[in-house]
This record gives C-alpha cells, structure tokens and sequence, in this order.
C-alpha cells in the first residue's frame, strides 16, 4: 500500500517490481514553477520528462531506477502506460468525471492529484494510442500511451499518489472508444465555443487544443504531457501550417493564431501589437497555396467597387486645364521623364547596374519637390548609411524600410497606412514569389501592391532584375510577362558600352512612348542627363562632326570634346570620321592608304 507521503523513489522500485515501467518527471517548486534543472515552462511543470525520450526510457531496472532518484531526490515519478500494460482514464473536470462515471468506472488504482486518473489493465488488443478525447463533453481523456505521472507534486501544491490496491480490467467502453478511435482517424471535434475556424485534420486539432506542441528539444509535435519544453513559436507556426492545409485565408490564420497563442498561454506575441509575428507565419504558410476556397467564400457584405462613368471622366479631364499627366523629373528632365506622378512603373536591369544607386538619385530629386518617399529595401542599414555617405544630396523625406522577409501583405498593409506619395520596393524579390515565371503568381503579388497604391494616389516604382539577352517591350524583364503587364510604365535599363559608367534607360508606357534616355554617373557619385540615345546614330554624330571639322587637322579627342552632348565615345567618332573619310569628305593623317595601326593618334580635317 503506497501513500502520499512515501519518497519518491521508493515509491518508483514498488511499481517497477510490480512490471510498472516508471521514469523521473518535474517536480515543482512552493510557486508551482519548474524546481527541475532542465527548466520548463509553467505549463509543464511537475509534468515534463527528465530523461530524452520520455515514455521510451522507462524501466523495471532497478539499479537505473536508483540512479535516476540519486541525482534527482525529489524527481516526482511517472509510469509508461504501454510497457506497463495500462490504460488510464484521466479526467479533468467535476463534467468529466461523471459522464465517465455514467459510462461505468470499475473500482480500481486511482491517480489521486487535482484531478483523479483511473488506471486499468489493458486488454492484448488495446491499440496503444497516446490519447483519446472521449464524450459528449469531450472532455474524458483515454491514455493508451505515453506516461502518467502518478507520485509526487502537482503544480498547483496538490499530492500526487496511487491510492487502492486492486487493479481492475480495463472497461468495455474504453476499450471500444479506443478501437473505434483506430477505425476514424480524423476527428472533427464537436466543441463549438473555441473551435477552429476550420475543419483541422486530428494532429492540427491537438495543436489547436493545446493537446500538442512542438518540443523544443527535437522539434516535433507530440501530446503535451510527453513534451519537456514546449518551442512556442514553432508550435504556432505548425498549427499555422494545418489552418493553411485546411484553406483557411491569409487574415484567417492571423485571426486564429493571435487568438490561439493567447488562449493556450504561450503568449509568445501578444504583447506585439502590431501582430506582426502572425502576419509573418501566415505569410509563410500561405506561400505555397493560395487557398483560392476561402479566397471565393470569405465575401465581405455589401461590396461595390468603385466605378466611373467615362463620359464624365473625359468632360471632367477636357476642363481641366493642368496636364492629363503629371511627371516626376528624371534628372532635371520633365517633359521627357518616364516617371508619372500615380502611375505604376518597374524599372528591371541587370544585377549591379546600378539601379539602386539611380533610384536613390531620383527618390532625392522628388523628396526635393516636396514628395515624401517610401523606400522598401532588401539592404541592411550600415549599406544604406555607406551609400548615402556618398551620395551629395538630401533625403530627409525618404523612409527606409527594412523590408527583408516581411512578404508582400506587410508591405501592402504598410503602404495602406502610410501617408508617403512615392513607393519604391527594391527589388521584386521582397515580393517573396516562389516562382517568377509563373503569370498567376506575378498577377497575386504585384496587383495587391499596385491596387494599394492606386487607392491613395501613390507613384510606384518597382525596381526588378534583368535576364540575360535582354531585349525590347518586355522580354528583358526576368520572369513571367505579367511582371511588365502589370504595371503603367515598364522601363529597362542597360550598360552602353563606353564609357563604362553611361547607362540608357528605355521602355513602353501605357499611354506614352518612352525615349531612350542617357544619363551618366560620374566618378563623384552625381548623376547627368546626356540627352537621347538617337542623338548617338551615326548620321547624327557626322552632321555634329561636319560643324566641327575645320581645315586645320585635329586628333580625334579633341574634335569628340567639342560635340554637343549626349558626347559620343571615342570609339563612335573614330568610326564615323573614318567613314567620312573613306566618302573623301574628310582627310585623315596619316592618310588612309597608310593603313590602320592600333593606338595610333589620328588627325581629320575638312576636305579641301
Ligand atoms: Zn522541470
């Protein structure tokens, strides 16, 4: 006859040579908190294993058994239902008790502590299943596996102990609850007060209840009582996974798991306000399916989207005297900038072309005309304090936001409440798009961007990477089409040639032609507009040399020096005086007949 006031490890040898496989649990301090070295959480003090694999390491052995109390004196004691053979019907509530006393309880060994345990023989057939939740209250727990703990001290203060001696045969009902829990794996649980919002699969519903937790110490999800620490964040982010699995939507899961992580007291974000871990599990979740069912269902009442007649729209743009389209300068440019004030645009070019550097240029310009940007950057902040060290102008306007791994509905929700005119996400990839070569995803994560920007007037630039190849309206932008159909004005920007640091900027807007535009970055980090790549055709270039030739020769560098800009490169004028030459427009020295020799200097002068 064992009582409450028996050592622990006394206690642990009489089970073990009765076959009970028993192994060292918590125990709780005077305060109900963990006095165990390992540390646990509240939750799952006095409860959690001491030993790795919990239920697993459990033994009869008496010399172990000895080892565990000698370095764990007030270890409370726990035994291994499925090794030992036993069945506990465990209830945790005065409800729970008697419906389970409806059912029919035999007398037998009780697990006295808070709340009592019956303990049963299992029959051969039992299925060794860890926990079932069991009645019209669903409240009755049926324990097939894992571990009780049977003797000790309960968080709340309580004795723990086992109180009778005769161990009955498990009950019918049990053993018919057990078997048909085998038979319907998924269980749709039927309490409704806390459900979730949608149909879990068994696993998500434990999670859901609080039944199970991802451990810290291994990283899977198991039944609460067998987890020694549980890892918050984890456990919200798996149950996060099954609310995705079960399509619930993007604002559902963080509905759920805010609600969640404070009703199970993890408490792991409530004090955030801005629920941004939420929104961040939600977002990873969802990443993989679109959960296009809820997208369909979850209608809010009453909507109408905005609309415009167009008549009015005309008569309302033909009295308006100031232009259809604002612009934002482009390097002192207005009238031939790209950038229209409101509208969408995505600027792609190569990886290191020094779109970031032309950006910051730009968002300076606008910041200067009044216009409060808003710079969604995927670089650390010492990069932005590097660059704009460099950089010879003022940006007090402009918000830098640290946008890596937020996902694109933080950002969406950031832009919706943010009062800046100018919106530039640098680059696509913040957008978090598992594939940019899928139309359908581009459309998903570009149109809610665009939408928000357009709902509050906002200029947007979406800076983007270049395949290679390149090419004309479109083609150079990587990934799908839709990233260029997507917005108002597509630009593309290239490296041309020499000298290393000119750059053409061209593309296609919806309702204007964009020019090819040439701008240089010069060695002090300013910026210059050249002019218009057409001025750089060859017969543009011998109509400027034709004004500047003179009938004195003159090297080839000097004649360049004096052109109008955008200025050719050496290697431009070269060719087409060479070309004059050979037309006997114009006379080189040494003559042509001489031959070529590489890095020679040249003299040209009008023909006489
Ligand atoms: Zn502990």
């Amino acid at each position: 006859m064992l009582t409450a006031s028996d050592l622990p490890l006394s206690v642990a040898l009489q089970l073990a040579e009765q076959g009970w496989f028993v192994l060292p649990v918590c125990w709780p301090d005077p305060d109900g908190l963990c006095a165990c070295p390992r540390g646990h959480i509240q939750k799952n003090s006095g409860k959690a294993p001491l030993t790795t694999h919990a239920d697993k390491d459990a033994t009869t052995d008496r010399a172990v058994i000895e080892g565990w109390w000698a370095e764990w004196p007030s270890a409370n004691v726990g035994v291994a239902l499925a090794s030992s053979g036993l069945v506990a019907i465990d209830c945790d509530s005065l409800e729970a008790i008697q419906e389970a006393s409806g059912l029919g309880l035999v007398p037998t060994v009780c697990r006295m502590s808070q709340w009592p345990a019956y303990i049963y023989l299992a029959k051969d057939d039992t299925p060794l299943i860890r926990l079932v939740h069991w009645g019209k209250s669903n409240k009755i727990d049926l324990l097939a596996n894992g571990y009780l703990v049977v003797h000790g001290k309960h968080q709340s203060g309580r004795e723990i102990y086992l109180e009778g001696d005769d161990i009955a045969l498990l009950p019918p009902w049990v053993s018919n609850a057990l078997h048909s829990k085998v038979e319907t794996t998924v269980e749709i649980p039927e309490v409704a007060n806390d459900a979730p919002p949608v149909v879990l699969s068994a696993i998500g519903g434990d999670i859901w209840y609080g039944r199970a937790a991802v451990d810290s110490e291994d990283g899977r999800v198991r039944a609460i009582e067998q987890v020694s620490a549980i890892d918050r964040s984890e456990t919200l982010f798996q149950l996060g996974i099954k609310l995705s699995k079960a399509n619930a939507s993007y604002h559902t899961i963080v509905d759920a798991l805010a609600e969640r992580d404070e009703a199970l007291g993890y408490d792991k974000y409530t004090d955030r306000k801005d629920e941004l871990e939420y929104h961040r599990i939600a977002e990873k979740v969802g990443q993989s399916s679109y959960n296009l069912t809820s997208d369909i269902r979850d209608h809010p009442p009453e909507v109408r989207l905005p609309s415009y007649n167009a008549g009015d729209l005309k008569r309302q743009a033909l009295s308006d005297p100031s232009p259809a389209l604002t612009m934002l300068p482009f390097l002192g440019q207005l009238e031939s900038s790209p950038f229209i004030l409101g509208a969408a645009h995505l600027l792609s070019a190569y990886p290191k072309a020094g779109k970031t550097e032309l950006l910051c240029r730009l968002v300076s310009e606008w910041c200067t005309l009044g216009y409060k940007v808003r710079y969604f950057s995927e670089e650390s902040m010492r990069i932005w304090q590097a660059r704009l060290k460099l950089a010879n102008s003022e940006f007090d306007d402009v918000t830098i936001v640290d946008a890596l791994g937020a996902g694109r509905h933080l950002i969406v929700a950031d832009i919706g409440r943010s009062d800046s005119d100018v919106i530039v996400i640098d680059t696509m990839k913040l957008l978090m798009m598992e594939n940019e070569n899928d139309n359908g995803q581009i459309n998903m994560a570009l149109t809610p961007l665009v939408a928000a920007c357009r709902a509050s007037d906002k200029t947007l630039v979406i800076a983007h990477h270049t395949r290679k190849g390149g090419g004309l309206g479109g083609e150079a932008a990587a990934g799908g089409y839709q990233f260029f159909g997507g917005v108002d004005v597509g630009l593309e920007l290239e490296r041309v040639g020499q000298p290393t640091n000119r750059r053409k900027l061209h593309g296609q807007g919806r309702i204007l032609d964009v020019p090819e535009l040439l701008y240089e970055r010069s060695n002090d980090g300013s910026f210059s507009f050249l002019g218009y790549s057409d001025q750089l055709a060859p017969q543009a270039i011998a109509t400027h040399l034709d004004q500047v030739l003179t009938e004195d020769f003159q090297t080839t560098n000097k004649l360049r020096l004096v052109l109008p800009a955008p200025q050719p490169s050496t290697d431009q004028v070269s060719k087409v005086l060479r070309e004059m030459a050979e037309e006997k427009s114009v006379e080189r020295l040494p003559p042509l007949s001489k031959g070529n020799k590489p890095g020679a200097t040249y003299k040209w002068r009008r023909a006489t």
